[in-house]
């Protein structure tokens, strides 16, 4: 009796389960992501602070559609194979939005889904 939440370790619990499961609703589709990508001011216009979202949603990931708590772990993130290969996908041709809004809709082949929703 009397067992301990797995998840009781996460400081910031206000961010923990909240943010995964927003990552999953709010997700932009790769064509949303991608139109984005070809506004020229899109990566110098100030992002609107927003109390809910990481870092009071000022270190974003325009490539990934991914918000982070610090400037630091956002940087990690930059370096990631993950975020390369975003870039490079949003520098090619524009996505094929069927697929990718199957596949994060969690109907494409099981095993690849949850990784895809976990970038
Ligand atoms: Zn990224």
């Amino acid at each position: 009796m009397g067992g301990k939440c797995p998840h009781r370790k996460v400081k910031k619990r206000r961010l923990s389960h909240k943010t995964d499961r927003r990552s999953k609703f709010l997700r932009k589709g790769d064509d949303a992501v991608y139109e984005e990508l070809q506004k020229p001011d899109a990566e110098n216009k100030p992002l609107p602070v927003d109390e809910d979202l990481p870092g009071m949603g000022q270190y974003y990931c325009l490539h990934c559609d991914r918000y982070f708590a610090t400037v630091a772990v956002r940087d990690e993130h930059f370096k990631t194979k993950k975020h390369k290969k975003r870039v490079k996908q949003m520098l090619g041709p524009a996505p094929h939005t069927q697929l990718d809004a199957d596949l994060a809709a969690g109907m494409g082949m099981p095993d690849n889904g949850p990784k895809l929703m976990s970038m």
